[in-house]
């Protein structure tokens, strides 16, 4: 007898690890929120746009008792031909809705509507359980299918859905699944079984399947136990490395300080348990400050993306710019000026943000950026966007030099920048203990995903909420810029140069 209610999200959780399921059933508290705000409402416009694929359908609507959802589908089942979305069934308590199904005299198509431009192997698993439920109710299957975003297409007018999204035929890789995902419901029904008792917890060690297909939420719980400073602490080192080392017992700093691994890796280790002072290579700094000019420019874009275009010339998921922040600095001693762009709600922001930019940055100017290939990318963009303004947009493009470079160099590195150059980490290791410089005490917004869905989420809010968003949006875009101008300055300090 089961006894677990399976749903066609659970299945795919246990696939990753059935402990998260147990963890789900008695410590959902430990769970740490992993998904980004604007992916998941970019999830649910997608789905809501897929339902118009194959035109007029009937959709069940959601009911949390889920027996009420199964009886309305078997009522629209007899209206063939007919497209339901929604529709739900359950066999020996395996449930699952079928995002859309095509239903003829002939039998059934199934329909998984997936928001990303790639098809994952768990995606295969997700609809090959929906197989499993409706092949073993008696539906007569005659084709799987996922569907899923097309990333080349871009929109030019009214939105063409038969372009926007691909469509995969899986009916094959589904039927030669079956067997597998028999198997797995047995097993995850005896694991349940076995661990029914909330006090009885299963061990299990952490691996990659943590992180992939997702990562998963009760990382830090299942971490806890490790020691502070462990191996999946040192940065940019990859996941599969970190597990080797982790599964050859070499967990602690201490474990791995004698590895044979990268020096950057070890140097984190070395200023971490040795608490060593700063390591400064001023001539190196000295040599980039000196690709630095006047007048000198500090800039850094905001951007959003939409997984449904609804403006012409976009892509799904492309990068679009609605904000900007720009502190300059005329000449040697010249005062410290700011200008800002932030987009109008509601509309396609680039026309007006590339024509306030190239009003804002003059020519042949020194540009800087701190990961610069995020906003020379945007402004190529941009570029093709708008002919008339190419000209101007790439040349301050080309002028662009990356501020991050000194501190991914390691031309300056300390222990409180934990291995990371990101400017998160540097600006409160150069200035640590000024309120003025972090991020934690801004209004309203705090990092650039709260930025995206802040801006995007804008028209659903009322004036005065606008008001005090836009605001937040602004201090924290123009904090991004005078960071970059407090750490420019904190390098010409410690390279001694009173000027440049
Ligand atoms: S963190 Fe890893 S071991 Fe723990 S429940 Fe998640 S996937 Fe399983």
């Amino acid at each position: 007898m089961n006894c677990i209610y399976l749903s066609k999200s659970k299945y795919c959780k246990a696939k990753q690890c059935n402990k998260i399921l147990w963890l789900e059933k008695y410590k959902s508290s430990e769970a740490v929120n992993v998904e980004n705000e604007s992916a998941l409402e970019n999830g649910t416009k997608v789905g809501e746009i897929a339902k118009n694929y194959f035109g007029k359908y009937t959709n069940i609507e959601f009911n949390s008792d889920l027996s009420k959802m199964i009886l309305d589908t078997e009522l629209q089942l007899k209206n063939k031909p007919n497209i339901i979305t929604e529709a739900s069934f359950n066999f020996d308590n395996n449930f699952c809705s079928v995002d859309i199904l095509k239903n003829d005299i002939n039998g059934i198509e199934i329909y998984e509507v997936k928001s990303s431009t790639d098809i994952h192997d768990i995606y295969l698993d997700d609809v090959s359980y929906q197989y499993y439920v409706l092949d073993n109710l008696g539906f007569n299957i005659k084709s799987v299918h996922i569907m899923y975003i097309n990333s080349e297409y871009v929109r030019n007018g009214e939105l063409e859905l038969e372009k926007l999204f691909n469509i995969k035929d899986i009916t094959e890789i589904a039927i030669s699944k079956q067997n597998e995902i028999q198997e797995k419901i047995k097993e995850i029904n005896e694991y349940m079984q076995k661990y029914d008792n909330g006090e009885n917890e299963p061990e299990k060690k952490i691996s990659m399947n943590c992180f992939d297909p997702y990562e998963c939420a009760y990382c830090n719980y299942c971490t806890k136990a490790l020691p502070k400073n462990n191996v999946f602490d040192i940065r940019k080192m990859q996941k599969s490395k970190k597990f080797k080392l982790f599964n050859e017992g070499k967990i602690s700093f201490e474990d791995i300080l004698y590895e044979d691994i990268n020096e950057k890796y070890l140097e984190q280790i070395d200023f971490e348990l040795n608490d060593k002072e700063p390591k400064i290579e001023k001539d190196k700094i000295r040599d980039f400050l000196d690709t630095l000019s006047y007048p000198l420019y500090f800039l850094d874009f905001e951007t959003f993306q939409q997984a449904i275009p609804e403006y012409d010339g976009v892509s799904p998921y492309m990068q679009i710019p609605f904000q900007y922040s720009l502190h300059y600095i005329e000449e040697e001693n010249g005062k410290l000026q700011h200008k800002e762009f932030l987009a109008e709600a509601g509309i396609d922001p680039r026309r007006t943000l590339a024509e306030s930019l190239v009003k804002d940055i003059p020519k042949n100017v020194c540009v800087t950026a701190y990961n610069m290939s995020f906003e020379k990318s945007v402004i190529k963009k941009l570029a093709e966007a708008y002919p008339d303004l190419s000209e101007h947009l790439l040349n301050i493009r080309n002028n662009i030099k990356d501020l991050m470079i000194p501190f991914k160099e390691r031309y300056y590195y300390c222990k409180a920048m934990q291995g990371s150059y990101s400017i998160k980490y540097v600006l409160p290791a150069l200035f640590p203990n000024d309120p003025e410089l972090d991020y934690h005490n801004l209004p309203v917004v705090h990092n650039g995903g709260e930025a995206s869905y802040a801006y995007s989420d804008l028209v659903n809010h009322t004036k005065e909420e606008q008001d005090e968003i836009r605001n937040g949006l602004l201090v924290y875009c123009g904090l991004d810029t005078l960071a970059m101008v407090k750490v420019w300055e904190k390098l010409k300090e410690v390279a001694n140069i009173i000027n440049i």
